[in-house]
């Protein structure tokens, strides 16, 4: 999808730090960090959020779950411990069409979020 930032990010059409690839995610520093380690990790297909997540394509959200510990370990965060955001439309924020999972960590996070 060429309107999307995150599809551009994919196919190198924008540069970002990246911190691990494969045939179908892609994970690579959030431009803005809200911690000291604040990565997102991404599916290369385009769904647009959650509420596209089906049967049919939720395999590679496995493999994300599957996946994030190693990048937390990579990180140097898997042990200290992290934290996974998923925004899901207005009342979330959401502000990239593209689902994303925010791993963020290096320090103490406060619960609830706002
Ligand atoms: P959302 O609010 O949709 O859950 O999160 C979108 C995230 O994408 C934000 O944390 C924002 O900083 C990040 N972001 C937006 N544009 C870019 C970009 O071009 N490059 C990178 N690395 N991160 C981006
Ligand atoms: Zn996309």
């Amino acid at each position: 999808m060429d309107d999307c930032i995150f599809c551009r990010i994919v196919d190198k059409q924008i540069p970002s730090r990246i911190v691990y690839e494969d045939d179908s995610i892609l994970a690579f520093h959030d431009i803005d960090p809200k911690a000291p380690v604040h990565v997102l990790v991404i599916p290369k297909q385009h769904i647009p959020s959650i509420n596209e997540v089906t049967q049919e394509n939720s395999q590679v959200i496995a493999h994300i779950f599957a996946t994030m510990p190693k990048i937390a370990q990579q990180l140097g965060i898997k042990d200290s411990g992290y934290r996974v955001v998923v925004n899901c439309g207005k009342d979330a924020g959401q502000a990239v069409n593209h689902l994303h999972y925010h791993v963020l960590g290096g320090r103490s996070l406060t619960w609830p979020p706002g």
